[in-house]
């Protein structure tokens, strides 16, 4: 186990340091010096912190790392400190120097500044620099002619500078100048730089005398300076040692000739202006230790020293200090164009340039600004005008909304043809009421107009929605607090009342009354009236549907009671009601389960006292029902259309039964059929009709028609044809129930009617009723005027029959002599009065 751990913390470290060496590998490659790394010696004659020297290592160092910024160069500097030890052994221990320090050195380039250094790098750079190539700056032509005779590999900078300009200068301030004090390091170049001045002033044939002041010390320099005459100028060189050989802070040293002088200071170097010469054609050190760079930079990329010549051109530029010249009431026209100025006070636009700018540029970021500023506020108010736009349609669309809720809540409520609340609204109010106040009394009324169908049908669907809308208005006339009015369907108007102490009663008399006045719809007087069926909660019904349902029970009772009345529910018409349904549910297959029988009900002829025929009324013996009597389903069977079906069986039957007393001889009887108005308005009754009696071979002498007065002056315009039409083939037609309806006798007269069959009502009374009498006999009269037969029906009596023979009535039919019997008792009692008449 131990072993193991051992093991593996081994292979880690052994990782570890794999890592790492490869890493530190990969470190040191890349820290490695590159083989092409250059090594530059710059040679200086003079020491650090002389400007001239000073400006020539810093300018030739950065415009050489201008261009060799992706070599490696290093840099070796060495100052000989001429100026300030001008000496053999200077030279000597500076010897010692270089060779300790570069004899192992390998070396690819030898900068030069001044003579002292090139003169020392051509002498030694085959023995400790490497043999490198030189370049040299600061170096006047003659030293260079002198110092390099049989030199190769070395090129450079001249420094030679045109003092013509200074001295044209010079002679533009003052035309009388005539003198020039040169002042000059008493160094061995330093004479040298002064005779060069004299030999230049000299050749280029100038009547001026150049003197030297160097042979003084600094201070009596200064002292001479102060009292030179007027037609002199001051030349500065260079002055770093006076004739003493102590050494000079140049700077300082010409601030203070400048100051002192009596006459302007001109300088041959660029590192005098600024401090009180007036300026002139400089040598600049900058200048020089570019060029020597450039030589430099292409020396390295070609390596072909020898193909690069030395720069021989002029090198200075003419500077002036605005300052001194000021000093000296000079102005700037004589200076030459090209001129670089120092202290030149700064026009209003130079020294404002930067405000005026930051004001341009705050001018262009304020137009900018109103710009942007501009185009935002009509964006701003373009938005403005998108938003208020759709603010307003929303408005319009909200208020659509609103409307179309507002609809859909009438839709909802309230009947759109008569304003009044609907059935789901009344539902809403019952449930409300019943949720509330379940103990409250309270009344459904549902008033109906009487023959609104009719009106409705004749008069156009238009007229029957403005009788609707009057209806509606006359009714709301009755509403109140606790009294409110719908209309749930059609002509069906809903009082729903809720006030207990309401008197139920005199409101349906006050709503039956207000009827009684006519409604005005489309500027014609229309006389209706209306029934009213009553259901109370809670005695009647505890919910809105059973409300409805007796209501509604209660209403028809109101309309079979004969309209214009109302009626409050009770149990007896809901019995009714239920005892309707099981009937119309039974009906359905009576006839074909063969249920119906027909019973034939004899008549008498007075004349003759013989039978003259039979009434045929239908018998239904319902195995569920029992014998259903033909007033309690003739109507429902109408109301179901089955009466059509019905019917046609009780003709054929009637037909059948004819034809069986022709057969045993009887063929003068008349069978009399009851027709329903229901079958009596159908398109092929006529036809019918004709057939059965064709096809069971009766005369049409034989058949008689009952139809009740009532039904007949119901549709006397669907049934006027027909009746006609069956008069003609000679079947009679009979008034049944004569007497209660309101036709009136003269009015009968335009119908083909051949018998009336006065009620059994006015038989009831005609024993005991004188007005009876008198009204039963007026009609027998008047229909024997008309030609008709007057048959008295529902005799039950002897004394009736004796007032009905008195009156002179045609025929009777009742229970005196006969009731209704069977077909074949009916054969009976015919054989039993004939054998007896016989
Ligand atoms: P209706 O046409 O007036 O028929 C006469 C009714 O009076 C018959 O009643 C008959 O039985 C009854 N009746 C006759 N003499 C007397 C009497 O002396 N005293 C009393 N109390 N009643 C008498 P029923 O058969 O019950 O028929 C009632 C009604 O039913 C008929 O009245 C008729 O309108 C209708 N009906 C009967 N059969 C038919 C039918 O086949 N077709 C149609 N459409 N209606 C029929
Ligand atoms: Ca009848
Ligand atoms: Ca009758």
């Amino acid at each position: 186990m131990y072993r193991k751990t051992t093991g593996i913390k081994i292979c880690i470290i052994a990782i570890t340091v794999l890592c790492i060496m490869i890493l530190s590998g990969a470190e040191l490659s890349y820290a490695a010096k590159p083989e092409n790394e250059k090594n530059i010696i710059i040679l200086n004659s003079y020491h650090r912190g002389f400007e001239w020297t000073d400006d020539i290592v810093s300018s030739f160092m950065e415009e050489l790392g201008r261009h060799t910024s992706h070599e490696n160069v290093s840099y070796f500097i060495e100052y000989m400190d001429w100026k300030k030890y001008p000496t053999q052994s200077n030279l000597e221990n500076f010897y010692e120097s270089l060779n300790y320090k570069y004899r192992n050195q390998k070396i690819d380039m030898i900068v030069a500044t001044d003579d002292k250094a090139l003169e020392m790098a051509v002498r030694y750079r085959k023995e400790i620099l490497s043999d490198a190539p030189i370049v040299f700056a600061g170096v006047s032509g003659k030293s260079f002619e002198n110092i390099a005779k049989g030199q190769s590999h070395l090129t450079g900078v001249i420094e030679e500078a045109d003092i013509k300009k200074t001295i044209d200068l010079a002679t533009a301030i003052n035309p009388r100048m005539n003198r020039i004090y040169v002042i000059h390091d008493y160094t061995e170049s330093g004479i040298a730089m002064g005779r060069s001045v004299t030999d230049y002033v000299k050749n280029a044939g100038y009547r001026i005398n150049v003197i030297s002041i160097a042979p003084m010390s600094e201070a009596d320099i200064a002292l001479t300076v102060k009292t030179l005459p007027k037609d002199s100028i001051i030349l500065m060189t260079s002055f770093s040692r006076d004739s003493l050989g102590r050494s000079v802070d140049n700077p300082s040293f010409t601030e203070k000739i400048a100051k002192e002088a009596s006459v302007p200071v001109f300088s041959l170097y660029d590192f005098n202006i600024g401090r009180g010469a007036i300026g002139g054609n400089v040598l600049s050190g900058t200048v020089q230790g570019k060029l020597a760079a450039e030589l430099c930079a292409k020396i390295l990329k070609k390596g072909d020293i020898e193909a690069i010549p030395v720069i021989k051109e002029d090198t200075s530029r003419f500077i002036v200090d605005y300052n001194t010249l000021s000093r000296f009431g000079l102005s700037l026209e004589h200076i030459p164009r090209d001129s670089e100025i120092l202290n030149k006070p700064l026009s209003f636009m130079e020294v404002n340039k930067s405000v005026l700018y930051s004001i341009i540029a705050a001018f262009i970021l304020l137009g900018i600004f109103v710009l942007t500023l501009s185009l935002n506020t009509r964006k701003l108010i373009y938005t403005q005008k998108i938003l208020q736009e759709n603010n307003d349609q929303l408005n319009t669309l909200f208020e659509q909304v609103h409307a179309s809720e507002e609809k859909l809540r009438d839709m909802a409520y309230y009947d759109p043809l008569t304003k009044l609340s609907n059935r789901s609204s009344l539902n809403e109010d019952i449930a409300w009421h019943i949720e509330n106040f379940a103990s409250s009394k309270a009344a459904l009324m549902i008033v109906d107009i009487d023959n609104f169908k009719y009106i409705n049908d004749t008069m156009g669907h238009t007229f029957g929605d403005e009788l609707l809308v009057a209806a509606a208005k006359k009714l709301s006339e009755f509403e109140n607090e606790s009294l409110k009015i719908y209309r749930i369907s059609g002509d069906e108007f809903i009082i729903w009342v809720t006030d207990r102490s309401c008197d139920i009663k005199s409101i349906a008399e006050r709503i039956i009354q207000s009827f009684k006045n006519a409604l005005y719809v489309q500027a014609s007087k229309i006389q209706t009236s209306v029934s009213i069926g009553i259901a109370c909660y809670p005695d009647h019904a505890l919910d809105s549907l059973e409300l409805f349902k007796n209501a509604d029970i209660a209403m028809y009772e109101a309309k079979r009671q004969g309209r214009e009345q109302f009626v409050y529910f009770n149990e007896e018409l809901n019995r009714a009601i239920i005892e309707r349904a099981f009937i119309e549910q039974n009906l359905q297959n009576a006839m074909e389960d063969n249920e119906m029988m027909l019973h034939y009900q004899p008549q008498y002829s007075l004349d003759s006292e013989k039978v003259s025929g039979f009434e045929a009324l239908i018998r239904w013996n319902s195995p569920q029902l029992g014998m259903v009597p033909p007033l309690k389903f003739i109507k429902i069977a109408e109301d179901s259309q089955k009466i059509v079906t019905i019917g046609k069986w009780v003709f054929e039957e009637s037909c059948k039964f004819m034809r069986n007393l022709y057969d045993k001889g009887y063929d003068d009887l008349i069978i009399s059929v009851n027709i329903s108005v229901v079958q009596l308005i159908q398109e092929d009754f006529t036809e019918f009709i004709i057939d059965m009696i064709e096809k069971y071979d009766v005369k049409s002498s034989s058949v008689e028609l009952e139809i009740t007065e009532t039904a007949l002056i119901q549709s006397v315009d669907e049934a006027y044809e027909k009746l006609i039409e069956l008069k003609s083939k000679g079947i009679s037609i009979a008034l049944d129930d004569f007497g209660t309806g309101f036709s009136s006798l003269s009015y009968l007269k335009m119908l083909p009617i051949h018998t009336l069959k006065i009620d059994k009502s006015f038989i009831d009374d005609i024993v005991t009723s004188r007005l009876t009498q008198n009204l039963v006999g007026s009609v027998v009269s008047l229909a024997h005027s008309m030609n008709l037969s007057v048959v008295a029906e529902g005799v039950e009596t002897r004394e009736q029959m004796e007032f009905i023979k008195k009156e002179g009535f045609d025929k009777i039919q009742g229970y005196y002599f006969s009731k209704p019997v069977c077909e074949a008792d009916a054969i009976k009692l015919i054989d039993y009065r004939r054998s007896k008449s016989s």
